[in-house]
């Protein structure tokens, strides 16, 4: 009988880095990659480009200073030479590598300076007499400090010491045609010669099959247990009442899409009932979100209770704050503004009347969210652009929607709607947001024409400027975005800066203005204020308009390096035009050579204007990862299952979490807790 193995203090930090907390984690910590260490390459058959292990004698080895330290040595096979290069190494690898040493060496083999040569490779001292290893050599992820040996021991003793029982009951795994849970770990962290090693490396093993489709049958069970546990909770009820909003429906200068009608009955609906909603309301740029936002906030306004909207951007609240002003001034409810640039005592007061319950309707950034704000009686928040927002808001923002919604009403908390822009393809909707419940606006406002995109090289720059000119002289309005430049906020407003100086110098008989992201905000919202007035003709821009803003009368925008930028946003600022009648134009400059991706992303942009396709082909070229934003860090991401790769295993796991909830409730709980107990605090933020 094997006995678990005494982990010392250290090294338990460690593994608790990797996520390793408890013994039966070790299982589950599977390998990143194969190496094949049961074959020996003669140094005469190797191909470049090929990963192989080798053998020789070492017969050079010096360091070099060029103008970096670096360990060059020479192994010897036959006739035939082959280079090891270390840019990072220790004196005991220079004592490994002695001439003289007879030496096995795994790596990359390529053509280098001096011929042959392997960069890095994984290196150790032989006898004629060491043996080849018998099966695949599993490649652990870990964090410095801790070895590839160690892990391995550690998970050897793992697997003899438990011996974990299968959770999925015998007849799914039947009809799925799946391994056994721990014959398939057992595989993956001691592999058989006979396996083929692509099956392993691609995870299209049967065995890699069953761990994905446990981890997708978890995240199913732990979504549906959060949708759920939602209805346990309580919000106030909040039905229509019709006074208010209905008054706005009268006073606005359109009616309604047949979509917008659809998605405000659903959130109306969910208003009304005792528990807290937590809806998604999606539409493309220019679907018309802010008008069901704020017909959803007069219901509760209706009710006696106050609402909170959150935008990401200074720009885009400002915004939303003037129109909601505009729309319910007339209705007697007078909003009021919070952001973190007013001055302390404006701040004060706006936080008064919030906390006295004075106002219904707080706008704002962040700020709405911070500690010292706190509701009389909030019953509903709204977040635009949610995927805009860090995890560190969201984490306030749901800290804050855990307080009672009033003083006397303990257990209850307010309504959440979000809305974002960026529609979700169906295999996110399926896996990372299948706890939410989401109402989609599928349709735009009548009248508008659709833009028109041109790729257009910046060798032409000047005629874009022309182009430009012409435009404005006819009464149009034009957007000049400048580029994104990496991990620069400097050198991008100093370019916003100087972009803005040319093209006042080009154009001294048109009226220009700037707005960037470090901006003074009140100058800000002068300048778009006036854009959006008609006063200024020309708005050069950082990317901080890519959100919300909506200057119908706007029917040009450039944008410059477009090939620097990502699929969502290039799509969100092609959305600022085309917001009126007019014929909208969209000029993405790009600088040459593009990279595969850029080019990849140019095309996309070019040939499709529906968001969701967009969306669609931004999943397949990013992963979900980046489209998942603020979500990403929030929500436990899939370790091995790919859910665009393995969208059969995403089906099976949603039928099966269904039947594991109603019919075999232990199975379940063994599910999340394998899977998910360390990840439960981060889980739905
Ligand atoms: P988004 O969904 O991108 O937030 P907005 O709410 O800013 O879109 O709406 C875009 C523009 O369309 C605004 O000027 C808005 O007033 C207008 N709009 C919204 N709904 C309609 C409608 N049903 N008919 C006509 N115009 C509409
Ligand atoms: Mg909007």
């Amino acid at each position: 009988m094997t006995t678990p193995l005494k982990i010392s203090a250290a090294t338990l930090t460690k593994l608790a880095k990797l996520g390793i907390r408890h013994r039966a984690d070790l299982l589950l910590h599977l390998p990143l990659r194969y190496e094949d260490e049961t074959e020996l390459v003669s140094l005469a058959d190797v191909e470049p480009g090929e990963t192989v292990q080798v053998q020789g004698v070492i017969t050079h080895n010096e360091v070099l200073y060029k103008p970096r330290k670096i360990l060059v040595c020479r192994l010897q096979d036959k006739e035939d030479e082959l280079y090891l290069r270390f840019l990072n190494f220790y004196p005991s690898q220079i004592k490994l590598l002695a001439v003289g040493r007879q030496v096995r060496a795994i790596g990359e083999a390529r053509i280098g300076y001096f011929g042959l040569e392997m960069v890095h490779p994984k290196c150790r001292a032989v006898s004629d007499k060491t043996q080849l290893a018998t099966s695949l050599t599993p490649v652990y992820p870990t964090t410095a400090g801790l070895s590839q040996l160690t892990l391995k021991k550690l998970i050897a003793n793992a697997l003899e010491v438990l011996n974990p029982a299968d959770p999925l009951p015998e007849k799914f795994r039947h009809n799925l045609n799946l391994p056994g849970f721990f014959d398939s770990i057992r595989l993956l962290h001691n592999p058989t010669t006979d396996i083929a090693a692509c099956t392993l490396a691609d995870k299209s093993h049967a065995a890699w099959r069953r761990i994905k489709f446990d981890e997708l049958l978890a995240q199913q069970l732990s979504m549906r247990v959060h949708h759920k546990e939602r209805s346990r909770r309580i919000a106030p009820a909040l039905p229509p009442q019709g006074h208010y909003t209905d008054s706005l429906l009268k006073i606005l200068p359109f009616s309604l899409t047949k979509a917008q009608q659809k998605v405000y009955a659903e959130i109306s609906a969910d208003l009304a009932r005792p528990h807290p909603m937590q809806r998604l309301l999606l539409g493309d740029v220019g679907s018309g979100k802010t008008i069901v936002a704020a017909l959803a906030a007069l219901q509760a306004i209706e009710n006696g209770y106050q609402v909170a909207l959150m935008a990401p951007t200074e720009i885009l609240a400002e915004q939303h704050y003037l129109k909601l002003t505009e729309w319910l001034s007339p209705l007697g409810i007078v909003p009021v503004w919070l952001s973190g640039s007013l001055k302390k005592k404006d701040k004060r007061v706006a936080a008064e009347l919030i906390a006295s319950g004075e106002t219904w309707l707080a706008i704002g950034t962040h700020a709405l969210f911070q500690e010292q704000i706190t509701f009389h009686k909030l019953g509903l928040a709204i977040v635009d652009e949610q995927h805009k927002f860090g995890v560190q808001q969201r984490l306030a923002l749901h800290a804050k929607g855990k307080q009672p919604v009033a003083p006397d009403e303990k257990s209850s908390e307010p309504h959440q709607l979000m809305m974002s822009a960026t529609p979700i393809p169906r295999t996110l909707a399926m896996s990372y947001y299948a706890d939410l419940d989401v109402s989609v606006i599928d349709e735009l406002p009548p009248g508008r024409t659709p833009v028109i995109t041109k790729l257009v090289s910046d060798t032409r720059r000047e005629e874009v400027f022309e182009r430009v000119r012409a435009a404005c002289m006819t009464g149009a309005q034009a957007y000049w975005v400048c580029p994104l430049i990496d991990e620069s906020e400097v050198l991008q407003l100093q370019n916003a800066q100087e972009t803005f100086e040319l093209l006042t110098d080009t154009f001294p008989d048109l009226r220009v203005g700037l707005v960037h992201g470090k901006m003074e905000s009140a100058e800000k919202v002068r300048t778009m204020s006036a854009f959006k007035a008609g006063e200024l003709q020309l708005l050069v821009a950082t990317t901080v308009i890519e959100v919300g803003v909506d200057v119908p009368n706007a029917s040009l925008m450039v944008i410059d390096h477009a090939e620097r930028m990502g699929l969502a946003q290039l799509h969100q600022l092609r959305g600022r035009v085309g917001r009126g009648s007019a014929q909208s134009l969209c000029i993405l400059l790009y600088h040459k050579p593009l990279s595969e991706l850029a080019r990849t992303r140019l095309k996309v942009i070019f040939e499709n204007t529906d968001g969701f396709v967009i969306a669609q082909q931004d999943l397949q070229l990013r992963g979900p990862g980046e489209l998942l934003g603020a979500r990403q860090s929030g929500v436990a991401m899939l370790r091995f299952a790919d859910i665009e790769a393995d969208e059969d295993l995403l089906e099976h796991a949603r039928e099966v979490a269904d039947e594991l909830l109603s019919d075999y409730p232990d199975a379940a709980r063994t599910y999340l807790h394998r899977w998910m107990a360390n990840k439960h605090d981060y889980l739905h933020v």
